[in-house]
């Protein structure tokens, strides 16, 4: 490791949370986990065979560029993209065997070209708006048009939920299966039918259908209600003191001496800031846990390091780890109590850590 400041990762945790998730919905409902944005945090690359053991369907990602680096390191795993893929860069999905959210009929129309063109049947599966109107169509004269190219597998089709209430994800529900009875009566049948994300996963179990795409919950991310499921944090965020400064009462300390000694004391330098994904809007609020002690975080929250009051911690010395997010145990920070804190939700949290950290893996 060539920085101190690391993000670990429990495969061990995160091949339980991905069993825990298969149990919970049983045989016949198959689990693609998403791992956009870098596994939100985490590193797909590393972290994709843990998931491939436990029996992902899928690899799920966002963009071409994240589908692409999965294909590089994993030849032959079904992965998917949720997400739209400009008409120009089609081709590339049809030659790396990627499955394809579209929307339109022109977009079948490409694949189906670029399909015969390359002697084999591109994989799509179709995205519906129920009413989230971000991604999709409802109208079913095009649906029908989708599934009319004989040159593609149209294997799926899929919603998303906004979750505004029980009520409203009924209503979008309604919709989707409205639509997907309409097609099956013409014929036209599904191997994958999926709305649901972590939250619908555990919260509604009549909506997992026969697929679930559950982000958050893979990485032990917990924002269900109503359900349970007990999976756990498979992140911890850590550092270690680089230098311990003695500050005396009334000096600042950081930028524009924002934070200012209230008596003689010992504060410590971290080699971590925003730019490793840290909230710069954590000051006055974030902190640090270092021999189980929290460390409140002092002054301005720079770009590469940061502050912390080190007065509570007895015999501290520069080099002791200090845990920016644990598993709240020994007093550490959760992911979740960060979300609280930086005003957000968990997933940005992870998301948002950047690439300069080293990600280890720990088996
Ligand atoms: C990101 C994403 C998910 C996973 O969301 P979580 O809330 O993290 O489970 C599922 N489906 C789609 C379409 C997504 O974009």
């Amino acid at each position: 490791m060539l920085r101190d400041t690391v993000v670990q990762v429990n495969l061990g945790v995160l091949a339980d949370n991905m069993k825990k998730i298969c149990e919970m919905v049983g045989k016949g409902v198959a689990v693609m986990p998403v791992i956009k944005a870098d596994g939100y945090g985490h590193g797909a690359v590393g972290i994709a065979p843990t998931l491939m053991e436990q029996g992902a369907a899928y690899l799920a990602v966002a963009t071409l560029t994240e589908a692409l680096e999965l294909r590089t390191q994993y030849k032959d795993y079904p992965v998917f993209i949720l997400g739209h893929t400009p008409d120009r860069l089609l081709p590339i999905v049809v030659e790396q065997n990627i499955t394809q959210t579209i929307f339109s009929s022109a977009q079948a129309r490409i694949l189906a070209e670029e399909s015969k063109k390359a002697g084999k049947k591109a994989k799509i599966h179709i995205k519906v708006d129920t009413g989230f109107h971000r991604l999709g169509i409802d109208d079913l004269q095009e649906l029908k048009e989708i599934c009319s190219f004989k040159e593609i597998e149209t294997e799926g089709i899929f919603s998303h939920l906004a979750l505004v209430n029980e009520e409203e994800n009924e209503k979008q529900v309604k919709k989707f299966l409205g639509i997907v009875d309409e097609l099956e009566k013409q014929g036209i049948h599904f191997k994958y039918k999926h709305i649901a994300d972590s939250i619908a996963a555990v919260d509604y179990p009549e909506y997992r259908m026969n697929m679930i795409r559950p982000g958050a919950l893979v990485f032990g991310l917990r924002s269900f209600e109503k359900g349970f499921v007990d999976v756990e944090q498979a992140m911890t965020f850590v550092t270690r003191i680089s230098q311990i400064r003695q500050v005396r009462k009334g000096e600042g300390v950081g930028y524009d001496y924002l934070w200012k000694a209230p008596e003689n004391m010992a504060i410590g330098t971290l080699p971590f800031g925003y730019a490793d994904g840290y909230p710069r809007n954590m000051r006055g609020k974030g902190y640090v846990t270092i021999k189980g002690v929290k460390c409140p975080i002092i002054g301005v929250i720079c770009m590469d390091q940061c502050m912390v009051d080190l007065s509570g911690v007895p015999g501290v010395k520069e080099g002791d780890p200090a845990i920016i997010y644990g598993d709240g145990s020994e007093s550490t920070m959760t992911i979740e109590e960060a979300a609280e804190l930086a005003g957000t939700n968990k997933n940005e949290i992870v998301a948002r850590i950047s690439a300069r950290p080293p990600r280890e893996y720990i088996k």
